[in-house]
């Protein structure tokens, strides 16, 4: 079968991109996802977000190689094996991250990428609650709401706790800068999720030139002599199918998938391809490095008054927030449990803020195996988390076998460098010092883990180093860049030196942005579909 364009991997990007290319009735598109449809209630309620967290049927559910500076431990790396991607079965908070972020996309050889240049693909992504304005749009198919107004009790404790140690209240991390505590903004319409797939892509389905195979998992690109990459190969329920693009395929497969796929189909490095039988067909040594991530641990409280923890742990307490949400569309289950947070200077010395925090008021383990679930702990509590914003520590997707089906070998290589160490150890004085803030002492009955027995760095970097885990935001794994040799795509996406072939996702992050990674994904999508078009229409 033949279309204009194919997108690889129905994910937070691909359903923006699949939606965008179709939307003039020009070109014909074909989406294909490995996963199946995001129809379950699960999927729309914010809290869902629990059940498809060890799911396999919903999530490619990946690990780690043994970390070595985390005690050999392989972390979990969930990612969304449906429609809608990780975006399905994310926790919604929504950042944009710092502008200097972009500034530091610029300036690795990709014009147009600047904050000034990627602002408008921001705006036109969201519906903002707060309306229009310079900082925000009020049109887009994504809707943002603030959590402000609807949080616990303990979180506005918190806030204050913040203002008294002197770190400046932000209303909006999304506004004029990221600095600052607050309370953050969800993607979320009514209480729903409000994500790619269903604000974008399901309406788009509707139209003629639009289809999506799902359970398709993509195997390899097909490659002409020329070296024209020309349509995708897929395993769907057992049976090999060829589909042909006659423009581009775009690969939006994920940071890991998609430098998979590329190295599946001899798009990488020359002597690693070689060594699972591989034939070159591009040597480019960047596919699969520069992978960045976010690690980040959880600082936990006994509190002295009742947090969320008892009503998410009775059946009652879920009745009613249950029915809250059912008859007004809020509550706890309307939200993320990360309520507030912010971005910190770790250190007088920084800069600019290096430090994000998450403020929970509900404790709970993430239990390491999937067959346990997700519970509060048996008291009232609430936990205070961090992760560097902008991590130096690079790792490495490599394929692990010529089997599509074999996941591939993730190794982020988390805190390899000095300046990793020291912000772990600026983190976790800033849990202290807001832990210990008179605005609340009503609430701090007990640091429970990892304890005041933690009182030297050495035993709070080893509490990090085996306790710590990914907060899923890996990215840059096909990275954009001007130079073949450390970068895998031009700054409009296309791969370096492979017609037809564009990397659209959050592989191609130069570096990881200060905040959580889905809404610069999505602005990644957005302006990279509008690139597709202008260069479609001016050949
Ligand atoms: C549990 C979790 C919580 C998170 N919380 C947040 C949060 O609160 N805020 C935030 O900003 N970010 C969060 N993130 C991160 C964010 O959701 C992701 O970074 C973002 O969705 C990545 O988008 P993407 O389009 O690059 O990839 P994805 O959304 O992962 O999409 C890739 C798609 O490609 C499909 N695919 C892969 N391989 C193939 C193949 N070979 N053939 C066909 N299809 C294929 C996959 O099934 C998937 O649907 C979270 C992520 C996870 C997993």
């Amino acid at each position: 079968m033949i279309f204009d364009f194919i997108v690889v991997g129905a994910g937070s990007a691909g359903c923006i991109v699949a939606s965008r290319l179709s939307e003039s009735g020009r070109h014909s598109v074909l989406l294909i996802e490995a996963g199946g449809e995001d129809k379950s209630f699960w999927f729309k309620i914010p809290v869902g977000y629990a059940k498809s967290y060890y799911n396999p049927r919903v999530n490619w559910m990946y690990r780690t190689e043994p970390e070595a500076n985390l005690g050999g431990r392989r972390i979990y790396a969930p990612r969304g094996k449906v429609q809608g991607g990780s975006g399905s079965i994310n926790a919604m908070v929504f950042v944009r991250g710092a502008a200097e972020d972009f500034e530091d996309w610029r300036a690795a050889g990709n014009p147009g990428w600047g904050f000034d240049e990627v602002l408008p693909f921001f705006r036109k992504l969201e519906t903002h609650a707060r309306g229009e304005s310079p900082w925000h749009g009020d049109n887009g198919p994504i809707h943002v709401t603030p959590m402000r107004g609807a949080t616990h009790p303990v979180s506005d404790a918190f806030l204050d706790a913040c203002d008294e140690l002197g770190i400046p209240l932000n209303e909006d991390f999304n506004g004029a800068t990221i600095a600052g505590a607050g309370v953050y903004d969800v993607n979320t319409r009514r209480g729903q999720r409000s994500h790619s797939s269903a604000e974008y892509l399901r309406p788009a389905l509707k139209r003629p030139n639009l289809s999506i195979e799902r359970q398709a998992h993509a195997r390899r690109l097909l490659i002409e002599q020329d070296g024209r990459v020309s349509g995708v190969e897929v395993i769907q329920r057992g049976e090999v199918r060829k589909f042909t693009a006659r423009r581009e395929v775009v690969l939006a497969a994920g940071a890991v998938d998609t430098p998979k796929l590329m190295q599946l189909s001899g798009l990488g490095d020359g002597c690693q391809l070689f060594v699972h039988g591989i034939e070159t067909r591009k040597h480019l040594p960047a596919v699969g490095k520069n992978l960045q991530d976010h690690l980040c641990t959880s600082f936990y409280y006994r509190s002295k008054q009742p947090t969320l923890n008892g009503e998410f742990a009775s059946l009652i307490g879920q009745a009613r927030f249950g029915l809250t949400w059912l008859l007004k569309r809020s509550g706890p289950f309307a939200m993320s449990v990360n309520q507030a947070g912010g971005f910190f200077r770790g250190s007088p010395e920084e800069t600019r803020p290096n430090i994000q925090v998450y403020f929970n008021p509900l404790s709970y383990r993430i239990p390491d195996s999937p067959k346990a679930s997700l519970t509060p702990e048996p008291y009232p509590g609430f936990l205070i988390a961090f992760n560097a914003c902008r991590p130096t520590s690079k790792g490495t997707i490599s394929i692990a076998s010529p089997e599509a089906s074999d996941a591939p070998l993730i190794r982020p290589n988390y805190l390899s460098t000095d300046r990793d160490i020291q912000e772990v150890l600026q983190g976790s004085r800033l849990m202290r010092r807001i832990a210990d803030a008179r605005a609340l002492d009503g609430w701090v009955e007990e640091e429970v883990s990892p304890s005041k027995a933690a009182d030297t760095d050495d035993k709070l970097l080893d509490y990090f180093r085996l306790n710590s885990g990914s907060i899923y935001h890996l990215c840059g794994t096909c990275a954009m860049g001007s130079d073949p040799r450390e970068s895998v795509v031009d700054a409009r996406l296309r791969v370096h030196g492979v017609p037809g072939l564009r990397v659209v996702d959050a592989s191609v992050f130069p570096n990881i942005t200060a905040g959580n990674i889905n809404a610069p994904t999505m602005m990644v999508a957005e302006k990279g579909a509008a690139m597709i078009l202008e260069d479609t229409t001016s050949v």
